[in-house]
């Protein structure tokens, strides 16, 4: 049995702090903070996002899409990344935003063309995505980029928890307090290390790139106020709040 490690980043008095989270505490060389008095920095700083689309039957259901044959690969830009805590701000180009709560693979070292059977050897750890999408954008652009791409639309975090066997983790989005998913990652179409397989058959990886596993059934819009909790057994839970446009 491997002894869990959530690491983080944190702003501790204006400095960016690499450190872990245990219990209520943010510790780091030199130091200890509670969590309710730090800011969350991303706990890692992907080169590229790379989600992963309809990779639960339920949800490719509710949105009345077939289920792919081969995992639906898109990016979400670097200028997307936004942390726990962080602030999600509503685009004035769309009329309808959905949640998508997902677990996150976080690489750690450079690779290529990594099979499935040795894909644990570049994982770093684990972390809590949320996808945020705007639905409407989806439809009508085609392409997904804007939809899934706007500045914050690609929260991370709390931390990335390594030493996690991540084939089994419930995973539960709350809107409001309300759960709207509630699934485990046993339900994936194409688990982790398929995921590896294929995304770095087509890319190499770079330490810190993220995959976001897709999400379970139960999506839904968000408005400005509302916020939405997104929890994963073993890793933590990652909040985020909307805002109207300024
Ligand atoms: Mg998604």
């Amino acid at each position: 049995m491997s002894t869990i490690r959530r690491s983080a980043r944190c702003l501790i008095d204006g400095t960016a702090r690499e450190g872990t989270i245990e219990d209520d505490a943010f510790i780091y060389t030199g130091g200890r903070a509670s969590l309710a008095s730090v800011t969350f920095l991303p706990p890692c700083i992907p080169s590229k996002i790379i989600g992963i689309g309809r990779n639960y039957a339920d949800h490719a259901a509710e949105l009345a899409n077939p289920l792919p044959a081969e995992p639906l690969l898109f990016f979400k830009p670097s200028s997307a990344l936004n942390h726990h805590n962080g602030a999600v701000t509503y685009p004035v180009h769309s009329q309808r935003v959905d949640y998508e709560g997902e677990l996150g693979v976080v690489i750690g070292v450079r690779c290529k063309a990594v099979p499935r059977s040795r894909a644990h050897e570049v994982i770093m750890g684990y972390t809590i995505c949320n996808d945020f999408t705007a639905r409407d954008l989806q439809r009508t652009d085609g392409q997904w980029a804007r939809a899934k791409g706007f500045d914050g639309f690609a929260p991370i975090g709390p931390c990335i928890a390594s030493g996690i066997e991540p084939s089994d983790l419930r995973l539960r989005t709350r809107l409001n307090g309300v759960v709207k998913q509630d699934a485990t990652t046993a339900s994936l179409v194409f688990d982790v290390p398929a995921l590896v397989e294929y995304v770095s058959a087509a890319f190499t990886l770079e330490p810190g790139d993220v995959i976001s596993t897709g999400t379970p059934a139960g999506v839904g819009p968000v408005q400005p106020g509302d916020v939405v909790e997104v929890e994963i057994e073993s890793i933590g839970v990652l909040r985020n709040t909307i805002v109207a446009p300024g």
